[in-house]
């Protein structure tokens, strides 16, 4: 799932920086900045590191409810963390404000990945995707990580396919492609 989680931060940074639009040199920061948020020791995934995890074997969080906040899935993948940080970020001068921003929109695309992709924890009793409440109330669509749809259908081939369109419309070609393509196509058929 970690590749999927870095094409989707790789993507959305895309998208957003060309909405902004962001300067070229920015989008290329943005673009390294959100794929480091997206997933790995960096993401909402902090979670399964060995630190995470021994702070969690260590503290009695479960006391809390609901099997503790530091559960897998659990305060780390609550939508609230990245909605508080992007009210931080609105004190920040724009100069730096826009770094907070992709940091923050990779942390989400990790939690859009996890929404999609993610099976219940019957045995831990924990539901499908991620926490609409800060460690639980579940909510997601259950996919299978690992399963052919996440191995193949999108991170082989629609997120690589949709990355590329999106390189070339950065760098101005996606346009011209286009034409040239509905040129091709319409000489074609009056062939
Ligand atoms: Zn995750």
């Amino acid at each position: 799932m970690g590749a999927t989680h870095r094409l989707l931060g790789a993507s959305a940074a895309l998208a957003w920086a060309a909405w902004v639009p962001l300067h070229p040199a920015q989008t290329a920061v943005a673009l390294v900045v959100a794929t480091v948020t997206s997933a790995g020791p960096t993401s909402p995934d902090v979670d399964r590191t060995g630190p995470w995890q021994l702070l969690d074997r260590l503290l009695p969080d479960e006391l809390l409810g609901h099997r503790g906040p530091l559960q897998h899935r659990g305060l780390s993948h609550w939508w609230g963390l990245p909605a508080l940080a992007l009210l931080v970020a609105a004190a920040l001068p724009a100069q730096v404000a826009w770094l907070a921003h992709a940091a923050v929109l990779g942390w989400c695309s990790h939690l859009l990945g996890d929404l999609l992709f993610g099976q219940a924890d019957p045995r831990g009793g924990r539901g499908p995707g991620i926490p609409l409440l800060p460690w639980w109330g579940h909510v997601g669509l259950g996919l299978d990580v690992d399963g052919p749809l996440e191995r193949v259908v999108v991170q082989r081939l629609a997120l690589p396919a949709l990355l590329a369109w999106q390189t070339l419309d950065a760098l101005g070609l996606a346009g011209p492609l286009w034409q040239r393509l509905g040129q091709t196509a319409t000489v074609a058929f009056h062939r």
